[in-house]
């Protein structure tokens, strides 16, 4: 092992001394070491791991393809036009205007662009503020169905209140009704959605949606809905859970521009919901970033009105990439599970010997050229063995970049595929 350098050692006595929420909410999200050094984000370590290896990053979830020109154009023009100073706190009219529209014009929600409604540093902010905003302390719980994107556990933690899961397994990553009835009591303040699901791909089915909101009424919680995958669904049109009868009332729904208009670096996010519940989420909001994004929200309200054809094609050519990717895994000899939805594809490694996903995604930049994310990044500590051989690979990703990507794990792994008489 490296000898430990002297600053590097000064700053693990610092860390380990500096009191304060960091500690929890690095806890809460699976970073803190028992010698009080603290991790990277898997998203970090990951996407450097694939700069050192010079690996294809099917890692982190960005698009590798610029999105609509027209989008992109109007935020070089809002520049151009003086867009450089803050924007109103709650948002850009214009683009509140937009956001409204966009609900009503797919889904036929009602939403008040004045007064329910507010722009976001990314739905990353809008988690965390509408967390930080409605939990009030350790007795407060907030149910999440697990594994969860990273952010949840830590604006959980951060916030103070206990995490309460509810699994969501393979084959299907369904959550069983059980269960969810089971983990929703009165302590429960927010119950955290997140459909279409990262990292399994999931999208709920209707009656799943429906129990949700039932317990969330009987036990008077609020639900919060993470739909930043919204137009990356590919079976079925996307099911806000606002829409289902009796919902709208209690919950705060989130999306982004990053995943619907390839523009993750933007990070314009929003959030909507009754205008109490908006007011007290803004009440955070302004104190975390107070606003963010001013070239980028006009850009983003143009992205929002593009016609249909843009967002049907969006999610056409997202699956087609997520069968050139399958194959390529199914080949390599991974067990696939097919994704109904978003950015990512899970595959069992334990055919090929990776029982420990963890240590298989580490040993898989060097083996094979393919950097990918163990899904036990996306669990608490206690449920991980559930996860142990399963692989999160995003399909954001140009199709020859995928074709580059499915090569080079069937040479680092083997075709299997002609000894399975079959390719993909
Ligand atoms: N929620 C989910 C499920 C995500 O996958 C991501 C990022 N890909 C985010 C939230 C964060 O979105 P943003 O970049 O808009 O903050
Ligand atoms: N949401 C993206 C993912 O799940 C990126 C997350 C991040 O880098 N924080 O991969």
């Amino acid at each position: 092992m490296a000898k430990m350098s002297f600053t590097y050692g000064l700053s693990l006595f610092f860390m380990s001394v500096i009191p304060g929420a960091w500690r929890r909410t690095a806890a809460g999200a699976g970073l803190l070491a028992d010698d009080g050094t603290v991790a990277p984000t898997i998203f970090a370590e990951m996407s450097a791991a694939a700069a050192r290896t010079g690996a294809i990053n099917l890692g982190q979830g960005f698009p590798d393809e610029d999105g609509p020109a027209e989008v992109l154009e109007a935020a070089r023009a809002a520049i151009s036009a003086g867009a450089n100073q803050y924007p109103p706190g709650r948002g850009l009219p214009d683009l509140l205007a937009a956001i409204s529209e966009h609900q009503s014009r797919f889904y036929g929600l009602t939403v008040d662009p004045e007064r329910e409604v507010i722009v976001t540093a990314g739905a990353t902010e809008a988690l965390t503020a509408a967390l930080l905003a409605l939990i009030d302390g350790p007795d407060d719980e907030v149910v999440v169905f697990e594994p969860y994107y990273d952010s949840y556990a830590a604006a959980v933690a951060l916030a103070g209140a206990r995490l309460v899961t509810v699994p969501l397994r393979a084959p299907d990553f369904q959550p069983d009704a059980d269960r969810l009835a089971a983990a929703v009591t009165d302590r429960t303040r927010v119950i955290l959605v997140n459909d279409p699901h990262n990292p399994t791909g999931a999208v709920f089915g209707r009656e799943i949606l429906a129990e949700i909101v039932r317990l969330a009424d009987r036990h008077d919680a609020i639900i919060v809905t993470d739909e930043v995958y919204e137009h990356l669904s590919f079976s079925a049109p996307h099911t806000p859970i606002a829409t289902l009868p009796g919902a709208a009332s209690r919950t705060l729904t989130i999306s982004s521009a990053g995943k619907t208009f390839s523009t993750t670096g933007w990070k314009i996010g929003w959030v909507h919901g009754p205008a109490p519940l908006i007011t007290a989420v803004l009440t955070v909001k302004q104190y975390l970033t107070y606003v963010n994004g001013a070239p980028f929200q006009p850009a983003v309200a143009v992205g929002l009105r593009l016609d249909d054809r843009y967002f049907t094609e969006a999610s056409e050519t997202l699956a087609r990439k997520h069968e050139v990717l399958g194959a390529g895994l199914r080949a390599a000899g991974f067990e696939v599970h097919v994704p109904q939805g978003g950015y990512f594809t899970v595959a069992d490694a334990s055919p090929l010997g990776g029982r420990d996903a963890a240590a298989f995604c580490r040993a898989l930049p060097e083996r094979a050229g393919v950097v990918a994310i163990p899904l036990s990044a996306f669990t608490s500590a206690h449920h991980r063995a559930d996860y142990a051989g399963l692989v999160r690979f995003a399909a954001c990703k140009r199709i020859e970049v995928l074709e580059e990507a499915a090569a080079r794990l069937a040479t680092g792994f083997g075709d299997r595929s002609s000894q399975r008489g079959r390719t993909a």
